[in-house]
């Protein structure tokens, strides 16, 4: 009886401080983290150990693996990590409902500041008129240099096919306001999704069946490919950015910050700013918009507020 041995294993999704964790092998187990602290999130890699007086089948997480990056959301109360190791981020918009500029925003600016590529889906392509109405709005979007494709849940095929294309191998944190599409799209990409949910949400949170964690699904597993859902898209944590930083995760403002006079200008008050010269609402190439102006000097006061 030799001391039991670290096994590394994959956390697929979180309930207050447990954790449901992946073997290699596909199974999962219930773990605690050891200690007061809880830091394991949806996506970390991690060692843990049989508990000691398992019964069952639990664990205790001892080891969180270096991450490449972390994402964080918003309460009232306070900002938490939810999700960790993502190589993109897919927001999903719809043609219907409207969907708000800020949260878009937010969501874009929260990717870049992880330096994870962002991609934009609009869904409901089959409701022409708002469809084209929001495709071409985004222009603005396709022109900062995002990703974004057209999306049909309703009609499938051949958008579906380049939705997918675009997720193959890799880790996707999905997200979007609520019915945009995100359960239609992940029903249509995870077979048996809604079965695993229950299952998850019965095992982490007994007695409850429905869901509101972070849960990670797989596509494909031989092939790599992920997707992470999580609910809520308002709250999306953005604290933790500088808001020094923040002109530099708006791809539209960016360029205009050398012409600054000052070098640490924030772009709000200050004489000779290069950015508030290029704030005009014609849509002329190369201009900042009144609305990206406004998302950008609203989130300023917020990130700069909440240092103290
Ligand atoms: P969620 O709140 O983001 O999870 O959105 P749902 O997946 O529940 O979808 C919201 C509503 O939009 C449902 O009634 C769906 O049937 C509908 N819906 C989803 N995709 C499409 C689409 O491509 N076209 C149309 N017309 N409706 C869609
Ligand atoms: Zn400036």
């Amino acid at each position: 009886s030799g001391r039991p041995t670290l096994t590394p294993g994959l956390v697929v999704a979180t309930y207050g401080r447990h954790c449901m964790v992946e073997r290699a092998d596909g199974s999962r187990l219930i773990c605690h983290p050891r200690g007061k602290k809880s830091t394991a999130v949806v996506g970390d890699k991690v060692l843990w150990l049989p508990a000691a007086t398992g019964q069952g089948e639990d664990g205790t997480i001892e080891k969180l693996q270096p991450r490449r990056n972390l994402f964080y959301r918003q309460d009232e109360i306070r900002t938490k990590s939810f999700a960790a190791n993502l190589d993109q981020v897919l927001i999903l918009i719809a043609a219907e409902p409207e969907f708000s500029e800020t949260q878009l925003s937010r969501a874009l600016i929260a990717a870049e500041a992880e330096r994870i590529s962002p991609l934009i889906v609009l869904n409901k392509q089959d409701l022409t008129e708002p469809f084209d109405r929001a495709w071409g709005w985004l222009t603005a979007y396709r022109d900062m240099g995002y990703r974004m494709l057209p999306l049909s849940l309703k009609d499938g095929g051949g958008t579906l096919e380049a939705v997918k294309a675009e997720l193959a191998g890799k880790t996707t944190l999905v997200l979007g306001p609520s019915g945009a599409g995100k359960s239609t799209l992940t029903n249509h990409l995870v077979p048996g999704a809604l079965a695993a949910t229950r299952e998850i949400s019965q095992a982490l949170n007994t007695g409850k069946h429905t869901t509101t964690s972070t849960t990670w699904y797989w596509v494909d597993k031989e092939a790599n490919t992920a997707l992470i859902d999580s609910p809520g898209f308002q709250e999306f944590g953005l604290h933790h950015i500088d808001a020094r930083h923040l002109s530099g995760l708006m791809p539209d403002i960016k360029p205009f910050v050398e012409r600054c006079k000052f070098y640490n200008c924030t772009h709000l008050h200050e004489p000779g700013c290069g950015v508030m010269a290029a704030v005009k609402n014609d849509g002329s190439v190369g201009s900042i918009s009144d609305r990206r102006y406004k998302i950008y000097s609203d989130l300023f006061a917020e990130l700069d507020a909440s240092k103290f």
